[in-house]
């Protein structure tokens, strides 16, 4: 009998053998209710119960096309595809892959090494499937406890470049991780850190985790920034640029590697020291951006008041926007909104192959999102970040692009806004 608690993974392979030998490798990664399939059988077990994952090895050997038959179920399947002879294939494989508009979580050769595969897993976030049928119902001494005990983490999203897939940091974002309980992610104890006053320990926590981080990939020479998200209430407090200050000169990290996010979720209760502390914290070289723009209390009206670098634009108006014309119409908008006020554009969101085609058409430079990488915890990196150079390449040679991947340790500067940061300043101070 299948676990229902447990996410379905069909498994498509040309031969028993080599399903076998998948199943094998998979089960190491992710426990799971297995299904195998031969191309006869597939679409029946597709049109059945949910099913969470496709596994296909050797797509382009298998008769007929497997891709043109998941595209027939209509559904919009999460596709993880195996292939023995992936630098010729993979060109192949992603473009048929965008064509039938399916989710390509990632491409792995074969034979496959297990850390390669826990990347992915990370990515395919079935991990949190059980997550609200394991965990009794959180509250604030739930959440107290785990900050004090530290189980509240940074994971990392990657952000890169486009055209050229060059990464250019990561984004930080809390994820509670205890021993024998599934990862719990942020929308069941952020809310609650905010209302009951504990989110000032909880940004302060994470943020330290984050120094620690940066200090290291910095001493490694790794030019590349990280993003924390934080809330009205962090930088309402009377202390909090004195504190991050203090943790820099602790750490030794230089400030360039800091970009704060902010996110008006709750309504700002002192306006002046929000917009002075967001000030000093530019004033000491460390990057501000506003989260989700276009939702919320993200607004013109802050962009025209406050010292921002960079502005990200909410995955509302990124995910399938090169399907629906409204949402295009906002994320170039967006863009060019960013753009023309200097700042280094954000698409969250991007998925799929069309989304990061379409977030680059409209003029936004980095691309955060599941079709780069989901967040995944900082040992995790190294083996993304084999993996995303192999795909970056094979992304750069479909469309056809002559760009050189520059070297990942090479400072990459295109993204930084160039004056905005201290002209949005002088207008603020003026
Ligand atoms: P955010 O800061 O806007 O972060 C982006 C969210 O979008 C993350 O959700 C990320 O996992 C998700 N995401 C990124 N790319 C994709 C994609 O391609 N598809 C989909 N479906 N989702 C994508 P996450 O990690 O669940 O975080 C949710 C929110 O929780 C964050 O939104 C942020 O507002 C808040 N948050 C996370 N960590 C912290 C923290 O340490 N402090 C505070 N104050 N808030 C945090
Ligand atoms: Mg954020
Ligand atoms: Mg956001």
């Amino acid at each position: 009998m299948p676990n229902e608690q447990l996410p379905s993974v069909v498994v498509l392979t040309e031969s028993m053998v080599l399903s076998n030998r998948l199943r094998r490798l998979l089960e190491r990664e992710l426990e799971a209710n297995y299904i195998s399939c031969d191309i006869q059988s597939v679409v029946e077990v597709l049109k059945g119960d949910a099913v969470d994952l496709v596994v296909v090895s050797n797509p382009l050997a298998i008769q007929p096309d497997p891709l043109r038959l998941l595209k027939s179920t209509q559904r919009s399947a999460q596709l993880l595809v195996f292939d023995t002879d992936l630098d010729i294939s993979g060109p192949v494989i992603e473009q048929k892959v965008a064509a039938a508009r399916l989710i390509l979580m990632g491409m792995l050769p074969l034979p496959c090494k297990p850390e390669s595969l826990a990347v992915v897993m990370t990515k395919l976030r079935l991990i949190s499937v059980t997550d609200s049928l394991d965990r009794a119902p959180i509250g604030p001494d739930e959440v107290r406890a785990a900050i004090d005990k530290g189980v509240i983490q940074p994971w990392y999203q990657p952000k890169v470049a486009m055209p050229s897939g060059t990464v250019v940091g990561f984004e930080a974002l809390a994820r509670w991780v205890e021993p024998g309980f599934p990862v719990v992610e942020p929308d069941r104890f952020i809310s609650i850190a905010e209302t009951e006053g504990l989110i000032n320990s909880l940004t302060r926590s994470v943020s330290r985790q984050v120094l620690a981080q940066l200090a290291i990939w910095q001493q490694e020479g790794k030019h590349w920034h990280i993003s924390v998200n934080t809330s009205v209430d962090d930088l309402e407090s009377e202390d909090y640029v004195d504190w991050i200050s203090a943790e820099l000169d602790a750490t030794g990290v230089q400030p360039q590697g800091l970009i704060i996010e902010v996110t008006e979720s709750r309504v700002s209760k002192n306006m002046p020291l929000l917009l002075a502390n967001l000030s000093y914290l530019r004033q000491m070289g460390l990057g501000v951006a506003i989260d989700d723009f276009g939702t919320g209390y993200s607004s013109l009206s802050q962009l025209n008041q406050m010292p921002f670098t960079e502005l990200k634009i909410d995955r509302a108006f990124v995910t399938e926007a090169h399907r629906q014309a409204d949402k295009r119409v906002i994320l170039d908008n967006s863009a060019s909104i960013g753009l023309g006020l200097g700042l280094a554009v954000v698409a969250e969101g991007i998925e799929t192959i069309d989304d990061w085609r379409q977030a680059q058409a409209s003029g936004a430079q980095v691309c955060q999102g599941h079709f780069s990488g989901a967040p995944m915890p900082a040992s995790l990196v190294p083996q993304w970040l084999e993996d995303w150079q192999r795909r970056a390449a094979v992304i750069r040679s479909a469309a056809g692009s002559a760009t050189p991947m520059p070297d990942e340790d090479e400072p990459e500067t295109s993204t930084q806004p160039q004056v905005s940061g201290w002209r949005r300043l002088f207008r603020y101070f003026r």
